[in-house]
């Protein structure tokens, strides 16, 4: 080829190119104008919710609850803040009231204390951080993600979380500041099923078998989308009323019961945890978009209601893809949660028909 003739070919390839290029950017100002989505969604457990079981002042005083944690996630979205402060923010407000399983409410162990779980985990980087068995942080979300932004780990327990807690300036509390009377009512009564199960020659195992799923439910979560596009999810947890052994369930645990990926999608769990950890249900809802194209909604309908239900794992999930889109299913009676986002107002419920 003449050299002339390769430069004159060359040159008009790069004029094209820049001109290709020139049009598309004449567009993209318009692109640029379409605002970016963001979306919050949270949940207050899941479980044996009956609605006979509520006055109508009680349900109005639940529904407030939630509304104002959607509120205040939604609100740090909306000032441009990222989906980790948005999920902390609504987090904490289900941790500072006595209706939910976490913080404040937690529910008793066997012997009468309160031990918490918490984790975060972050869909840009997949940085995780996560508490467990924690008896005297306040908001056990807050110091998962001070694991998570402040040490070298991902997940601290007991004591260890605690002496770290106090070098980073979080105060000790009381574990009684966690105490409810609804909540050692139920120690109570599980305690007695327990009993009861046990002099029928059930072993410990059956007889915990027995209680019912009220007893083994009722965390908080959130899961977020912000207009940087980054999505994030976060859980906290007294875990199940009546657990020993220091016994640790799936809220802490990166991949059962929170998980987050840009490249798939935010969880938050709530249900019975070993079933969430034995089937590593976070991860798995996440895996089936990312690897098998599914949409967040054929996703968690078949990990809650296919792989759970029929084993008897029963609880619920939050999940937010990087679109926003939102998908809320649970296999029990009812679940409290609720949502909102740049484009759909809010929406709180607790029942399943609703
Ligand atoms: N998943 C929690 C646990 O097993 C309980 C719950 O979600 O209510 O500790």
């Amino acid at each position: 080829m003449e050299k002339t003739t390769f430069y004159f070919g060359l040159s008009a390839l790069l004029l094209t190119l820049t001109q290709v290029n020139v049009s598309s950017a004449a567009e993209l100002p318009q692109l640029n104008q379409l605002p970016a989505p963001f979306a919050i969604a949270i949940h207050g457990g899941a479980g044996t919710i009956q609605k006979s079981k509520f006055t109508p002042e009680k349900e109005a005083a639940y529904r407030a609850k939630l509304s104002q944690a959607v509120e205040t996630g939604y609100k740090v979205l909306h000032n441009g803040g990222s989906s980790l402060d948005a999920v902390t923010a609504a987090i904490n407000v289900l941790e500072n009231s006595p209706f939910f399983n976490a913080g404040k409410g937690a529910v008793y162990t066997y012997d009468e204390t309160h031990e918490m779980d918490a984790s975060i985990m972050f869909g840009k980087s997949r940085q995780a951080g996560a508490v467990a068995g924690v008896k005297h942080i306040e908001n056990p979300i807050n110091l998962a993600r001070l694991v998570m932004d402040e040490s070298v780990h991902v997940m601290l327990s007991g004591e260890g979380a605690e002496q770290f807690a106090k070098t980073q300036g979080v105060e000790l509390v009381d574990n009684k500041l966690f105490d409810t009377e609804h909540r050692y009512k139920s120690l109570l009564k599980s305690k007695q099923r327990m009993q009861k199960a046990k002099s029928k020659n059930k072993d410990y195992r059956a007889a915990h078998d027995s209680l019912e799923v009220e007893y083994k439910v009722g965390t908080v979560g959130a899961v977020a989308l912000d207009s940087q596009g980054n999505i994030a999810a976060g859980t906290s947890t007294g875990g199940m009323t009546n657990k020993r052994f220091g016994r640790i369930g799936d809220s802490p645990v990166i991949g059962a019961g929170t998980f987050a990926d840009n490249s798939s999608c935010a969880v938050s769990a709530t249900g019975h945890g070993e079933y969430f950890i034995r089937y590593n249900v976070a991860a798995d809802i996440c895996a089936r978009v990312q690897y098998q194209g599914k949409t967040i909604e054929q996703a968690g309908q078949e990990v809650i209601h296919d792989v759970l239900m029929p084993v008897g794992g029963t609880g619920g999930v939050i999940i937010i893809d990087k679109q926003g889109n939102i998908s809320m299913p649970f296999n029990t009676q009812g679940m409290y949660r609720g949502k909102k986002s740049s484009n759909t107002p809010t929406y709180v419920a607790i029942f399943a028909d609703e």
